[in-house]
């Protein structure tokens, strides 16, 4: 039998039955009309953000990567919790617009950005992260044929990564970001140009587990930034330290010790050379903040044997939970948080592998793991659900369309 991953705190059973915030699993999937559905939890939500808000120094601005769950009234939530939104579209922008957020606490990262998304971010006086040289030009002669005053940061591809996350984003050639050594004439010339100088942003990798791993990055990023404002030779306004904390998923995976990075991080803070003296320092979070309050809820529609192997078949699947399946930036598959949500305090009575209704050996959602007996009408939950799933699978493949979301 394969292990499952860790189901996050705060997950209780009712008569038996999976509750989400003190709602059974069925009551909420009568509600929503059908399966699937992902449930996202406001309580759990706000539970999360105050312990990281209580564990980072006060001078430390939060930003939420709206990109890890963009569904309205989460970002609603969320607008309420955090100091900042970042964006990595204009459609995102207009998501963030929309929750309310004001334009001056948004920042819009991510290559490839189009003329008519750089106009639609400095008319509002969204800062750009600014990816390349290239669009740095593009972004100062959109602004001055507009008469318009863009508000500038450049993205570092730094010399360094972060060490065991999930997702690399820094160290060598990457299509992120300019080069550190190319920052410093770049800067001086969006200064000369009359923008406005946000200052530098500047993300090493994300999805670390290790406080370690996270404080050393956090260093080595003061100490980049540090190196490159002496170079540009003008102060930092603000300073964007990047994210990297992750959430458990996997069998063995253990939570971010974030009172320690909160720790190692004031101390940091109290330490700044003149030049950063008065930054403004954020770090900017997706899966951190809203990956744990959230469940997807399928139902098994078939159960079967082949081989002599137990599978329950659900109405669910990849297209709604890509990264559950294996197939969204990992290596070697392993299982997620997944349990029978009917049936959630039952013991463990049988090896079966949980699949989507799929037409693909791609669309696993738990393989050869131990469960209660469970058939046809029973209700499975994926847990960790709340980032990267319903934004971030393929809701168009095999024609069955998007789950129902839904904030409780
Ligand atoms: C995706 C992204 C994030 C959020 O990453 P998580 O792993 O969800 O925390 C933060 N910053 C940038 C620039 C990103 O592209």
């Amino acid at each position: 039998m394969k292990a499952l991953g860790p189901i996050p705190a705060g997950f209780a059973a009712i008569e038996g039955e999976l509750a989400i915030d003190g709602h059974k699993a069925s009551e909420l999937v009568a509600r929503a009309g059908e399966t699937p559905l992902f449930v996202y939890s406001r309580r759990m939500l706000e539970a999360k953000f105050a312990r990281l808000r209580a564990a980072m120094p006060d001078r430390l601005a939060i930003h939420f990567a709206l990109k890890a769950n963009p569904f309205a009234p989460v970002l609603e939530v969320m607008s309420n919790l955090v100091d900042g939104f970042d964006v990595a579209s204009a459609g995102e922008m207009t998501m963030a617009f929309k929750a309310g957020v004001s334009p001056q606490k948004i920042s819009f990262a991510g290559p490839g950005k189009r003329d008519a998304e750089l106009m639609a971010a400095i008319h509002h006086g969204v800062t750009l992260n600014l990816e390349s040289e290239g669009e740095a030009e593009r972004a100062l002669a959109i602004a001055k044929r507009e008469g318009l005053t863009p508000r500038l940061a450049i993205r570092v591809n730094p010399d360094f990564d972060l060490k065991g996350s999930g997702m690399k984003m820094g160290g060598g050639a990457k299509p992120f970001g300019v080069d550190a050594e190319r920052v410093p004439a770049l800067a001086r010339r969006i200064i000369e140009e009359g923008a406005e100088w946000h200052g530098l942003h500047i993300f090493a990798g994300s999805q670390a587990l290790s406080a370690d791993a996270i404080i050393e990055t956090q260093g080595q990023t003061i100490d980049l930034a540090a190196r490159l404002a002496g170079e540009i030779g003008a102060p930092l306004p603000h300073c964007n330290l990047g994210g990297g904390m992750g959430i458990p998923y996997f069998p063995g995976d253990e939570p971010v010790d974030v009172e320690a990075v909160g720790t190692a991080l004031a101390a940091r803070l109290a330490d700044l050379p003149e030049l950063l003296r008065d930054t403004h320092f954020n770090i900017e979070l997706g899966r951190y903040l809203v990956g744990e309050a959230g469940v997807y809820l399928t139902r098994i529609v078939d159960r079967k044997v082949s081989h002599g192997e137990v599978f329950l078949v659900t109405d669910g699947g990849l297209h709604h939970q890509l990264a559950a399946s294996g197939n969204f930036g990992t290596v070697v598959r392993r299982n997620y948080p997944v349990a029978i949500a009917s049936r959630f305090d039952a013991p463990v009575e049988e090896e079966a592998s949980i699949v989507g209704c799929l037409c693909t050996p791609m669309d696993k959602l738990a393989d050869k793991a131990g469960f209660p007996r469970a058939d046809v009408g029973d209700l499975v939950a994926i847990f960790c659900a709340g980032a990267y799933g319903a934004s971030a699978s393929p809701a168009m493949f095999l024609g069955h369309g998007p789950a129902h979301e839904m904030l409780v």
